[in-house]
């Protein structure tokens, strides 16, 4: 059965898209540690990042950077932490987070964002890519 997170790339499930290009896709999380936390997510389907071929790795990690950049020029915010850690979903992801303070790494503060917030702030992040 295809991750929730292929189902999105897929279209099947609604999401706060932030830019995708022939690997990688990127959108919001949908129980963000802070506005603007973001997922990057290879196209291709592999539970963990250690199992990702060399390449696909590298193509990650130079889009994860592409967008934390664009992240950062949009939220106001101390930097941009980047985390591959979790146990929920079993498919590749980089978490892309907005510090305000250490709180924000803990995945323990969550920030609750109605649907007009999710979507202005994906158009800011995606206004800094173009
Ligand atoms: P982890 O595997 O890193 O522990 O958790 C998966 C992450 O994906 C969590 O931060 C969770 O909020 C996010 N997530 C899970 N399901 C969905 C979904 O359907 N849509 C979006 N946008 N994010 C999701």
């Amino acid at each position: 059965m295809p991750s929730i997170f292929t189902k999105i790339i897929n279209g099947d499930i609604p999401c706060y898209k932030i830019t995708e290009d022939e690997h990688n896709f990127a959108f919001l999380d949908i129980n963000p540690n802070a506005k603007g936390h973001t997922l990057c997510v290879p196209k291709k389907e592999v539970n963990k990042i250690m199992d990702l071929d060399e390449a696909s790795y590298l193509k990650l990690m130079a889009f994860s950077r592409k967008v934390g950049k664009a992240i950062e020029s949009a939220v106001p915010c101390k930097r941009v932490g980047m985390s591959v850690i979790g146990l929920e979903v079993p498919h590749v992801h980089v978490h892309l987070i907005p510090l305000h303070s250490m709180k924000n790494a803990t995945f323990q503060h969550k920030e609750k964002l109605d649907p007009a917030e999710f979507e202005k702030i994906a158009e800011q992040i995606r206004s800094q890519l173009k």
